[in-house]
């Protein structure tokens, strides 16, 4: 499902003392609010008022309906009137879908001259969501707590940014990754725990032998291929007279899309340690993949290429760009220090300053022909960069804030895309703490999704966030990691 179908269940809290009047009037008003907030085009999904909840009865239905219906993503509650919040116990207990509290109210401002009891019955949220606000603490809920006036763009805006995390939960918890091998030689941090993977975050992780894929490549028609050739001369500068070499991607792209879409999957990874019967390593192939939406991740590693799909798809629509990524070098120019990020070959173009060139150089590893790749600078801009690592008992979502600048250097004789940037609070400090914290070289670079989505989605799937900011001293991420590996032995 694409972004804009899915759906989020706007849900009232009332109560049936206040009689058929208000109870009316909160309905009208109820349907007003979403119909508005939709027809600012700020929310990426639909909000749909469902219901006045009157009775602990409705609650627990609607609630119970929210995680049966697959094109609901999320519920959004508000309490217009007080609603006793045990009449909430049982629903807000079933409830499996993600779950956002919006502390609003219909009216903006008190209204002097009018102001009277009746007023103040009918438009009491800041009464009411209190209630509410206690109950989902006391179950220990995750949950999302927005407050601000509904017709507010900033308001709207946030609502929006959690709409996306709460896609990203749904994807999440559907997400199929394709494997194509096994992970890296000796490589530690791209490991972990599949079955966990799954019980927590919903990826089915699996593979398949890359000779199934020799298999599938050599079926490819040469028409098929001639029509991908005639798109990439289109789309990208063809910076190179090899195009038997380009033509060979082509063919990996189509037999890797035939053997994703008949599988399910939109997320895969491979290895240049297991090319068997392969005349390349996937590098166009694998980066016109990922522009398309899938999750990659290069020598196996399937936590990062799941959670690039996981973010492609909250960032949808949002035209910034999310990439898998790999910490390089560094320039270590006093008070300049700057970080060059790149892969073999595998970054996608999404997050290209300009047009990207087709380009053919042999590998130093992997010992197969020279594979073609897509050459570009990642554009300047604020970005994160995220790294899921396995702890050993759960995961650690570990998300940087950086700031991406234009290359230092033009660097003409490296063959393949690059990105620069400084990280929070500065480069040294951040390489303290990302050490620090067991962050791996693989992440996912994204101009599109915040740390406070991150944190907001990590929350959803019951995993540990960790975010170096502007504010990071390593003295408290020290702490901040001391009492997480406490809090996580404690569940
Ligand atoms: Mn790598």
């Amino acid at each position: 499902m694409k972004l804009q179908e899915y759906e989020f269940w706007f849900v009232v809290g009332s109560q049936s003392l206040y009689g058929p009047g208000v109870l009316e009037t909160v309905d009208r008003r109820a349907a007003e609010m979403a119909e508005t907030m939709n027809a600012s085009g700020v929310l990426p999904c639909r909000l749909v008022y469902n219901l006045t909840a009157k009775t602990p009865e409705e609650i627990t239905a609607v609630m119970r309906q929210a995680n049966f219906d697959d094109r609901c993503a999320g519920v959004v509650t508000w309490m217009h009137t007080f609603s006793p919040s045990k009449m909430w116990i049982d629903g807000l207990r079933d409830l499996q879908k993600p779950f956002c509290h919006l502390a609003t109210q219909y009216n903006r401002q008190i209204p002097d001259r009018e102001i009277d009891m009746d007023f103040m019955n009918l438009n009491q949220a800041a009464h009411g969501d209190r209630e509410h606000g206690f109950i989902g603490a006391r179950l220990r809920l995750p949950r999302k707590v927005i407050a601000g006036y509904w017709q507010d763009a900033s308001t709207q805006d946030r609502l929006g940014s959690w709409m996306r995390t709460a896609v990203g939960a749904a994807v999440s918890r559907g997400l199929k990754v394709l494997r194509f091998g096994d992970n890296m030689r000796y490589v530690a941090v791209t490991e972990g725990d599949k079955v966990e993977a799954q019980i927590k975050l919903g990826w089915q992780v699996n593979t398949w032998p890359v000779g199934l894929m020799k298999d599938y490549v050599d079926a490819v028609s040469d028409a098929d291929v001639d029509a991908l050739m005639k798109e990439y001369a289109e789309k990208y500068d063809m910076a190179t007279d090899d195009l038997a070499s380009v033509r060979y991607q082509a063919k990996e792209e189509l037999a890797m899309r035939r053997l994703l879409t008949e599988q399910g999957c939109s997320a895969f990874t491979n290895t240049f340690e297991d090319l068997y019967g392969l005349e390349q390593l996937p590098g166009l192939a694998s980066q016109r993949l990922m522009e398309d939406g899938y999750g990659y991740g290069a020598e196996g590693d399937w936590k990062t290429s799941a959670l690039t799909a996981v973010v492609k798809a909250m960032g949808e629509g949002k035209g910034g760009g999310t990439a898998f990524m790999e910490d390089y070098t560094y320039d270590l120019t006093q008070g300049e220090e700057c970080s060059l990020g790149a892969h073999m070959l595998e970054v996608c173009p999404t997050i290209a300053a300009g047009k990207p060139r087709i380009e053919v150089h042999p590998l130093g590893i992997g010992g197969k022909a020279a594979p073609a790749r897509l050459v570009f600078e990642g554009h300047e801009g604020p970005a994160i960069v995220l790294s899921l690592i396995d702890m050993g008992g759960r995961m650690r979502l570990l998300c940087q804030d950086i700031e991406c600048i234009k290359p230092i250097y033009e660097m003409p004789n490296l063959p393949v895309a690059r990105v620069m940037w400084r990280g929070k609070p500065d480069l040294l400090t951040g390489v303290e703490a990302w050490i620090t914290a067991g962050g791996a070289h693989h992440t996912v670079l994204s101009y599109d999704v915040t740390a406070e989505q991150m944190e907001d989605w990590a929350r959803i799937m019951g995993m540990e966030f960790v975010h170096i900011d502007a504010e990071t001293t390593i003295p408290a991420l020290e702490r901040q990691l001391a009492l997480s590996d406490l809090m996580w032995k404690l569940r």
